[in-house]
């Protein structure tokens, strides 16, 4: 049988329970068991496949196509789980199936309410998960902060739950802020059990308290919060701000809370195999070199836009035992090609991630022609790809207005086009190329060794592919097309073998790479970097 487990957020906001509830899972699945982690986001959108990455982060893409949550990445990363469409519930989701329903006439005449209607909708969303994975934990977090209006139906929904489920079947986790007073040198309580009685209000008592905090928590202070909030003082778990995210995992267990929780459920304890997991938190905290990464985008001033990528830059860089240094480029401020010579000039390989629309593309494209021209370890990564496509053909093949259909409807040589399943596409929300399609490797290629294998998958989000008129010219032209669809019809990746590192790739191998393994795009770019580097 499932046992659930509910996370929720007091005090304030950012407060990294996506990492807490990644990391609990980390410890649970280190011990064996299998465990699912589900969000649930009080936001109208549907889901956050159309909400600006400047606002919003990252969108990250399951298996199953679905455009979801970027906690969604620190889960899989975390628990090494490939998850799907049920794990990520946002209010707009719920509200449009219960709507949908009641114009079909379901409800038989009812007042169509939040309680039972959406709360109900919301519960069938929980077990609708637990019956696709029948996982032995389940752990929901809750975006936002309890006391938002927002998310009012989330919380009522989880009190039903747990009252339904009965004791030993479901607890609840709330994460708080401990903030420190400089002037009186303490660290305060008081946010936190306001916070904890919020929740109460609600009708929620939460079982086990895990505090953000700078410092470490002095025992007299972790015994108040134990009495005023009524758990167990074992329950009041410390969480410090780490230089790691990979380190959370090892700092609660150091504290015994996946024994805790186990306790609390019911369920015999195992011994719990982290050995991995020390040895890389070991090469993360004693790198023996520094590798310089540019990212040359458009959403650089929000670093959680490319969440992903950064991600398994490190990865990548953990197995090398290198440290990564992000260097952001904006690429509007390589449109000046000296200026793009410049803010390259000291980067050891550069990634040209995703991204939509014209804004920044002709330095992406000055980024990629000094990569290849200097041969600097290159990735490029969908809109990466094309541009590198694009690339290639103005300055190597000589089609000198080559271009995307995305950035010029009406071009006289669209090497990148709009795919034809996408011509009569009206709506925006969920309607591209999405998720996980496999992909034939030519033998002997870059890619090929890199992978060890002939076919992958690999999950899409796009609606443009390379023209395939085009492809005669540019592999005359040297650009060896490495990896098709299995029909041979699209496009999967581009190479320049003769180049240290040079591939680009229509779908996002970001969303696949997990801290104890690296993926072999992210690998193959920092090797090739490694090399360069003393
Ligand atoms: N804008 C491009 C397309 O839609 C690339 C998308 C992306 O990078 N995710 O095909």
């Amino acid at each position: 049988m499932t046992k659930y487990i509910f996370i929720t957020g007091g005090v304030v906001s950012s407060l990294g329970k996506g990492i807490i509830a990644a990391s609990l899972g980390k410890l649970l699945r280190a011990r064996g068991f299998s465990v699912i982690n589900q969000k649930f986001d009080p936001y109208i959108n549907v889901d956050p496949g159309t909400m600006s990455p400047f606002q919003h982060g990252e969108v990250f893409v399951t298996d199953d196509g679905a455009e979801t949550d970027l906690d969604l990445g620190h889960y899989e990363r975390f628990t090494d789980t490939s998850l799907g469409k049920v794990n990520n519930v946002t209010s707009g989701s719920v509200y449009q199936h219960v709507i949908e329903k009641e114009r079909r006439g379901d409800y038989l005449g009812a007042t169509v309410q939040v309680i039972p209607h959406i709360t109900n909708e919301i519960k069938s969303r929980i077990v609708g998960a637990t019956k696709q994975f029948k996982p032995d934990f389940q752990l929901i977090e809750i975006g936002g902060t309890v006391g938002d209006i927002e998310s009012l139906p989330f919380v009522e929904a989880i009190r039903q739950f747990k009252t339904e489920a009965g004791i030993g079947n479901a607890i609840s986790i709330h994460c708080t802020l401990l903030p420190y007073l400089p002037t009186s040198g303490e660290l305060k309580t008081k946010p936190s059990q306001h916070s904890v009685n919020v929740l109460r209000s609600y009708g929620i008592q939460p079982e086990i308290l895990v505090c953000r905090t700078t410092k470490p928590i002095p025992k007299t202070e972790k015994e108040k919060l134990a009495l005023f909030c009524s758990v167990n003082k074992d329950a009041v778990i410390e969480c410090r701000d780490m230089k790691s995210i990979y380190e959370v995992p090892l700092a609660l267990e150091e504290q015994n809370m996946a024994k805790v929780v186990l306790t609390m459920l019911g369920v015999n304890d195992r011994r719990a195999d982290l050995k991995g997991w020390i040895s890389l938190v070991e090469n993360i905290k004693n790198p023996k070199k520094t590798i310089k990464v540019a990212i040359a985008g458009k959403y650089t001033k929000l670093s959680d836009a490319y969440i992903s990528v950064v991600e398994s830059l490190k990865h990548a860089g953990y197995a090398a035992n290198a440290a990564i240094d992000i260097k952001w480029i904006n690429s509007e401020d390589c449109v000046d090609f000296n200026r793009c010579k410049e803010l390259m000039s000291d980067v050891d390989a550069v990634v040209v991630p995703g991204g939509f629309g014209i804004r920044g593309i002709e330095g992406k494209l000055n980024v990629i022609r000094y990569a290849r021209e200097n041969n600097v370890p290159f990735l490029g990564l969908c809109l990466g790809m094309q541009c590198a496509v694009i690339e290639y053909a103005r300055h190597v093949v000589g089609i000198k207005d080559a271009n995307s259909a995305e950035f010029d409807e009406n071009a006289q040589h669209p090497v990148i086009d709009l795919m034809l399943e996408q011509k009569n596409v009206q709506a925006y929300g969920g309607t591209m190329r999405l998720g996980a399609y496999d992909c034939v490797l030519k033998k002997g290629s870059v890619v090929y060794n890199a992978y060890g294998k002939e076919k992958i998958s690999e999950r899409h989000r796009h609606r443009y592919e390379v023209n395939n008129e085009y492809i005669k010219p540019l592999t005359d032209a040297g650009l060896v097309f490495s990896g098709m669809s299995p029909d041979g019809m699209l496009a999967e990746i581009v190479e320049l073998p003769k180049l240290d590192w040079f591939v680009a790739s229509q779908f996002h191998p970001e969303f696949k790479s997990r801290p104890e393994h690296p993926h072999p795009l992210f690998k193959g770019l920092i090797n090739a970097a490694a090399k360069r580097v003393k």
